[in-house]
């Protein structure tokens, strides 16, 4: 078994740039230790949008914050390995982290009203995280950057003085994505960063981010509950389940679908019909990470589970193109509780 944290020989910066490799993740809690992301895998290739979905408490952004070493005090790596652009990120000198953290590697945060201070303006936002990482930048150079990323986030230039409170939702998301961007990072994650924003400003933000991604070649994480949303942008998607991945798919269809869990979450996607919208979502609540279930953690939702689920948990396997953690694709003579083909 992996040692926590156990650090690689080399480091490969020609390799993928996010490499995660059996990464879990606890948070003390006062009843004890919760399991918030177990034995998680994942690569993200160059120029790759790779959107991670699930619904609330799944781990998603416990997992983001995990590969930005951003963890608040409780919470643990248990153990795995993060490699971000061939380094290992937890065996980093703390200075080296520091700096590498915004230049190598960024993150959109899920609310873009807590991540800006209300007391600074736009340009105070970027110029301070210009500074920390730059301290001797000339005022000019400082300017000329943040013309720079106002331009790329579409921003007019004279929004440079405004603070928060003057700039609309979808500004204030579009300067997050600015300071995330200020220097050039090869990966970015974005955690829910459209939520709290109407369709048609989602929309122009998210054409913002396909277009920066296509022409910089860099490797975005897309952390979503909203599977639609996600299956519009990203070239895979990885779905989470009780800190587990569940599923990778490039096939984006519902149809494509292999787990019960990501059938359900296609189900709940709304279907328009000539006079009606049919969705259906999936019965029964997520479970409690303080006392996950044994075996596959979705046995006690699943419609088709049977014995063997309430006590092994799956194993990954690549099904039809995706990869699938469900025994159903490596049965061996039992049958379903629920009269599986
Ligand atoms: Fe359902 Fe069993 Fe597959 Fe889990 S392993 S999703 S319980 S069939």
């Amino acid at each position: 078994m992996r040692t926590p944290l156990a650090s690689s020989p080399t480091d490969n910066p020609d390799g993928p740039p996010l490499i995660l490799d059996q990464v879990s993740v606890s948070f003390n809690t006062s009843k004890g230790p919760a399991r918030a992301v177990n034995d998680v895998s994942l690569t993200l290739a160059q120029g790759e949008i790779l959107g991670l979905v699930g619904e609330s408490g799944s781990g998603k952004s416990t997992l983001a914050f995990t590969v930005m070493g951003l963890l608040p005090d409780g919470a643990r790596v248990d153990s795995g390995q993060i490699r971000v652009m061939g380094k290992d990120l937890y065996h980093l000198d703390p200075e080296v982290l520091r700096d590498f953290r915004w230049k190598g590697i960024s993150m959109v945060f899920q609310s873009a009203m807590n991540a800006l201070n209300p007391v600074l303006t736009v340009q105070d936002h970027i110029f301070d995280t210009l500074r920390s990482h730059d301290p001797n930048i000339t005022d000019e150079k400082a300017r000329q950057r943040m013309l720079e990323l106002l331009d790329l986030v579409k921003i007019d230039a004279r929004r440079a003085r405004s603070f928060p409170h003057e700039l609309s939702g979808g500004m204030k998301q579009r300067v997050v994505l600015a300071i995330a961007m200020v220097f050039n990072p090869p990966v970015l994650l974005m955690d829910e960063p459209t939520t709290a924003l109407d369709v048609v400003v989602q929309r122009s933000i998210l054409n913002q981010v396909r277009e920066i991604q296509a022409e910089r070649k860099m490797a975005i994480l897309f952390i979503s509950h909203d599977f639609s949303l996600v299956r519009s942008l990203a070239h895979r998607v990885a779905i989470m389940y009780a800190g587990r991945i569940v599923e990778i798919t490039a096939s984006l269809g519902k149809s494509d679908a292999h787990h019960p869990y990501t059938e359900g979450l296609m189900r709940a996607i709304p279907e328009l019909s000539e006079d009606e919208v049919t969705i259906s979502g999936i019965p029964g609540n997520p479970p409690d990470l303080l006392h996950l279930p044994t075996g596959c953690p979705f046995h006690p939702r699943c419609p088709v589970a049977f014995d063997r689920c309430r006590t092994e948990v799956p194993p990954m396997l690549q099904v039809q193109g995706n990869l699938v953690a469900c025994h159903q694709y490596s049965r061996s003579g039992e049958e379903s509780d629920h009269g599986l083909e």
